[in-house]
């Protein structure tokens, strides 16, 4: 899940020019709370309570998914052919959706900063455990991520400030090393951590990754 919080509305408006279609993400930025139906209908609202006309809304099953956002844009048209701006309340993927499924005569704008990739630990609360850092060392500790939950990505840990369990960038959250050995412990595998982890291979994490899969799904 995209974990994404809503820009400062005077930065959105500022950005805005003439009027508007307003686009909202049905997955992630409906648990975000930042553009689903609900946020994108009071979007909707304000805005016209501050005399900037909206032409449309749609929400729009993942704004990240490129052909779906093209359906809505032929689904659309007459509203988005109104509209010079369209404002996209999704994470930066589903942004640039619209930006290649629109002509490059509509402003697309982002009325959301993305944040992380986060589990739902339930409704109200999303954590970040995994960065995506494209080369995963969870086999070699215990499933536990020290790229992410260590919070100086420390892949030979504990570093020397690890104190009665906890981490020493702040206290109240576990050491992420200490998880690891103790899942090591229960699962027999601490020989996996007692070996020197070699620097990692970032140069995996290209800039602007792409992926491309032969065959159709089953
Ligand atoms: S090592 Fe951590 S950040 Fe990298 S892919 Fe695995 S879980 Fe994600
Ligand atoms: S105390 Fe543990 S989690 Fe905190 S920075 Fe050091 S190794 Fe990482």
């Amino acid at each position: 899940m995209i974990v994404s919080k809503q820009k400062d509305l005077s930065d959105i408006i500022k950005k805005i020019r003439g009027s508007v279609f307003i686009f909202g993400c049905g997955i992630c930025s409906v648990t975000s709370r930042t553009g689903g139906p609900k946020e994108a209908e009071a979007m909707e609202q304000i805005l016209k309570n501050k005399n900037i006309a909206v032409e449309g809304v749609c929400i729009i099953d993942a704004m990240c998914h490129l052909q779906k956002v093209k359906k809505a844009v032929r689904d659309n048209k007459d509203g988005l052919s109104k509209a010079q701006t369209v404002l996209a309340l999704s994470c930066g993927s589903g942004v640039q959706s619209a930006v290649l499924a629109l002509p490059d005569s509509v402003k697309v704008v982002s009325g959301v900063d993305t944040m992380f990739l986060g589990n739902i630990e339930n409704l109200s609360s999303l954590k970040e455990m995994c960065s995506l850092c494209g080369n995963c060392v969870l086999n070699e500790t215990g499933g536990i991520c020290p790229v992410t939950l260590c919070p100086k990505g420390i892949l030979n840990g504990p570093c020397g400030g690890m104190k009665n369990y906890k981490c020493e960038i702040d206290e109240n959250m576990d050491c992420a090393w200490v998880k690891i050995y103790e899942r090591s412990v229960k699962q027999d595998t601490l020989e996996d951590i007692k070996k020197t982890a070699k620097p990692k291979d970032y140069s995996v994490k290209k800039p602007a990754a792409s992926v491309k899969f032969s065959g159709s799904h089953r």
